[in-house]
């Protein structure tokens, strides 16, 4: 009993780091370090009060807890045999590693849309989704800040990619490391692709910072986490995200060079949401 809550302990550490190492050093460039000059990405010109960092925190050091004991469970499960898991590299072909990378992270992203358009659902929303729609303005803190339910929700794609086809743990990190930093990304709330991106025929399929922002700024549209592949395909892409995305970036004021600075906050809009 003791060895599994040590286990458990660790697990949970181990995501904690990940969460930190991706949004601390991004959160400590754009927010703090780099403010100013960074201003002319900022989506939304402005900056979200710290109760609201906090909040978002909170919640996904929360959501990790909830990530931790499924990961833990499904090491269970595996060590039992009951998942399509294998640890011997050269049970399979290199090929279909990354094949499964790829399905992974495909089937991940339609599965992320329908949920997430399923918690836009009117009798689901207020009670579940709405905790990450607190952030109308989002920091790279709120990756992970959904309800508990929510966290759920999330992490469920694991196990059933576990049961669904052979997976190899290297196979789980890659995605865990991809998924991480494109939902910090997303969360950022600076953009940093160049003008052009979404209108490109190859990088309009790939998502942007704008893009999710867009979503926790208007909550109706840009449901999509990785590719910009079922908002198309539903007709549910905000109808101004690319003018918004050419705006940002044609933008090329700092924060010192805006009129009325004060203790680095700009006063030509609200200085919070
Ligand atoms: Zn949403
Ligand atoms: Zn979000």
């Amino acid at each position: 009993m003791e060895e599994i809550a040590l286990r458990l302990l660790k697990t949970y550490g181990i995501l904690s780091l990940r969460y930190l190492a991706f949004a601390g050093p991004l959160y400590l460039l754009f927010y703090v370090w780099k403010k100013r000059d960074f201003f002319k990405f900022k989506i939304q010109q402005k900056y979200p009060d710290n109760p609201h960092i906090f909040r978002e925190i909170k919640y996904s050091f929360l959501s990790l807890a909830i990530f931790a004991t499924v990961g833990f469970s499904i090491f269970l499960l595996r060590k039992n045999g009951y998942t399509q898991m294998y640890t011997n590299f050269s049970d399979y072909s290199v090929a279909y590693f990354i094949f499964s990378v790829l399905a992974f992270i495909f089937i991940h992203d339609f599965y992320f849309y329908l949920t997430h358009r399923l918690m836009h659902w009117k009798p689901i929303y207020p009670y579940v989704h709405k905790v990450h729609h607190m952030s109308t303005n989002p920091t790279p803190w709120a990756a992970f800040a959904f309800h508990p339910l929510e966290a759920i929700v999330e992490v469920s794609i694991v196990p059933i990619m576990v049961f669904l086809m052979p997976v190899h743990p290297y196979t789980i990190l890659i995605w865990v490391l991809y998924q991480t930093g494109m939902n910090v990304l997303g969360h950022l709330g600076f953009e940093l692709f160049p003008a052009g991106f979404t209108n490109n025929w190859l990088t309009k399929w790939s998502n942007t910072s704008t893009h999710h922002n867009m979503h926790h700024k208007y909550v109706t549209s840009n449901y999509g986490l990785y590719f910009n592949i079922w908002d198309r395909v539903f007709g549910t892409n905000h109808p101004h995200y690319t003018e918004e995305f050419e705006k940002v970036k044609a933008r090329t004021e700092s924060l010192r060079d805006v009129k009325d600075v004060d203790n680095g906050t700009a006063s030509v809009e609200p200085a919070f949401q």
